[in-house]
């Protein structure tokens, strides 16, 4: 008996090493850790308690030495199996409040107080004293209701934290099975210990769960050590997939729904679960307009780009749709939804910056060139007349050294907009820099350019603009030059000879049009 007793307590006392040690270098490195460590640490730390107590039982020579240690001991062995299901809730991404994790510590609790009070109420133990047989340090007892519960929730712990760990094992990726399979091992070791004892197929009078728990512990060991516990972890995959700003829904092979995540019932509010089994198909044209892609391009993916309206807000959302042909035989379409809002109004707003001038809000050089190049070409092409018109405020400098910027400025604005009262359709006005403008005039001739020309001058000399300090006139000189031989023409060179039309207009007085008529800087 004394060397049996002698080997109980060096298993018993090994496990308690190893738990101690573990809790230790997981406190002790837990800065480096993810946030499982902290449960991990109160596990441990519980089970060393659970079998330090426990030695100290074995090694006790009276019943109340015995049952002190046994109240110490609890303090370990129900909060262990709990604490031990928490840990292995939060290895597999479960969110675990405060509030939630003290709730599923409660019955422990209870049992630690049930326990030390157990002499008056008798409601854990119906009898507690030393085998009449064996004597100290072995008990012989009798459980009451308490013990039950306890001893059902306990071993309800192990069991539902071993299941949780079973559950995930197929969208654990194979990395990580070795860990998997040393936590669920981890956790069916002192499980079937415990359903051994409380059916009582083992010795009578000890408790043989801490003498097994060092195979647990080598075990966490093992996993810390070997396959990086705590530093990474193979999170189940819906939290991954609902956690994910991305909306995502699959389809089966004939469209029917059969999965979505959080983020496209944001997207999408109409989607719900009891539409699973259901045709997409029609659906997706009601909520998007659109038809879904059937037809993928040859690497199986499409994309296509739509508006959805959520809380009153229109969204713009670019979908990846991929085939799912290839995941294990299995067919289908995974749609991925990217809000791309915030990026289409930036590319709007840069446009619109890159081709509006601030100031009067028309085209830019820019924005002129581009256009124009492209509208000279086809003239080209088609054989249609080319006329440009280059115009300039005459004067325009003495407005802001005698007003100041601001009032030039608004004389601008005021030029532009008495200019477009006078411009139709097909008439491609820019502002070219400074106080000059530009039109250019696809399909006109040079003497329907020079009538243009003569209007707009006419309308701005007729329309000064009203300021604080009185009226301000502004007059404009324009040069005119239309394509006469397209063989050795370009844009520029035919915007050259407008500039040269507007400096002989500028010669002659000013507040007038002329026109460019030859190489010999004849101008009309
Ligand atoms: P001319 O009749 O020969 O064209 O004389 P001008 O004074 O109009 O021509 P000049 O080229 O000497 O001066 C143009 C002035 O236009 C100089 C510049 O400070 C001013 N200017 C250019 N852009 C702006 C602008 O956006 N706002 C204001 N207020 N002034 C501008
Ligand atoms: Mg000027
Ligand atoms: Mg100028």
């Amino acid at each position: 008996m004394g060397s049996q007793l002698t080997m109980y307590i060096t298993l018993v006392c090994t496990s308690g090493v190893l738990n101690l040690y573990l809790c230790l270098y997981a406190f002790s490195k837990r800065h480096k850790y993810t946030n499982i460590a902290n449960y991990f640490i109160f596990y441990t730390a519980a089970i060393s308690i659970y079998c330090f107590a426990s030695a100290m039982t074995l090694i006790s020579t009276t019943l109340e030495q015995i049952s002190f240690w046994n109240t110490i001991l609890y303090i370990g062995m129900p909060t262990s199996a709990t604490l031990g299901l928490l840990y292995v809730m939060s290895y597999l991404g479960f969110k675990l409040s405060f509030r939630r994790s003290m709730l599923i510590l409660l019955i422990p609790f209870i049992t630690i107080i049930m326990v030390a009070t157990n002499h008056w109420h008798h409601l854990h133990y119906r009898v507690f004293e030393l085998d009449p047989n064996l004597g100290a340090p072995f008990v012989y007892q009798e459980i009451g209701i308490w013990y039950m519960v306890h001893g059902v929730y306990t071993f309800a712990s192990m069991f539902v934290a071993f299941l949780l760990l079973l559950s995930h094992w197929k969208e654990t990726g194979k990395a990580y099975r070795p860990q998997l399979i040393a936590l669920m091992f981890g956790q069916l070791v002192p499980t079937l210990t415990a359903f051994l004892y409380l059916n009582g197929l083992t010795p009578a009078g000890v408790d043989p769960v801490p003498m097994i728990l060092w195979l647990s512990s080598l075990l966490y060991l093992w996993a810390i050590n070997s396959s990086r516990l705590f530093r990474i972890m193979p999170i189940a995959k819906d939290t991954i997939y609902n956690s994910i700003n991305d909306g995502a829904i699959v389809l089966d092979e004939s469209y029917r729904l059969i999965e979505f995540n959080q983020a496209s019932k944001a997207m999408m509010p109409n989607l719900n679960k009891s539409m699973f089994g259901n045709n997409f198909v029609k659906f997706w044209k009601e909520q998007t307009g659109e038809a879904l892609p059937f037809k993928l391009v040859t690497d199986g993916i499409a994309t296509q780009e739509i508006k959805l309206c959520s809380e009153g807000m229109e969204r713009i959302y670019q979908v990846r749709i991929t085939s799912l042909d290839q995941a294990r035989n299995r067919k289908g379409l995974l749609l991925v939804f990217t809000d791309i809002t915030e990026i289409k109004r930036l590319q709007e707003k840069l446009e619109q910056q890159a081709y509006n001038d601030e100031l009067t809000k028309i085209y830019n050089r820019r924005a002129f060139i581009q256009q124009c190049e492209q509208d000279f070409e086809a003239a080209r092409e088609t054989g249609l007349p080319f006329t440009v018109l280059l115009m300039d405020i005459d004067y325009f400098k003495r407005v802001n050294d005698t007003y100041g910027h601001h009032v030039g400025d608004q004389l601008l604005v005021h030029v532009v907009k008495v200019c477009q009262t006078q411009l139709q359709e097909g008439h491609f006005f820019a502002r070219y820099g400074g106080e000059e403008f530009v039109i250019a005039l696809k399909g006109y001739k040079e003497a329907e350019g020079i009538t243009i020309a003569d209007r707009l001058r006419g309308a701005v000399e007729k329309a000064p603009l009203m300021t604080e300090a009185g009226n301000l006139s502004a007059t404009l000189s324009i040069g005119v030059a239309e394509v006469k031989d397209w063989t050795e023409e370009t844009l520029y060179k035919l915007l050259h000879k407008a500039d040269t039309a507007l400096y002989a207009a500028k010669e002659e007085g000013r507040n007038r049009v002329k026109v460019y008529v030859s190489s010999e800087g004849v101008v009309k």
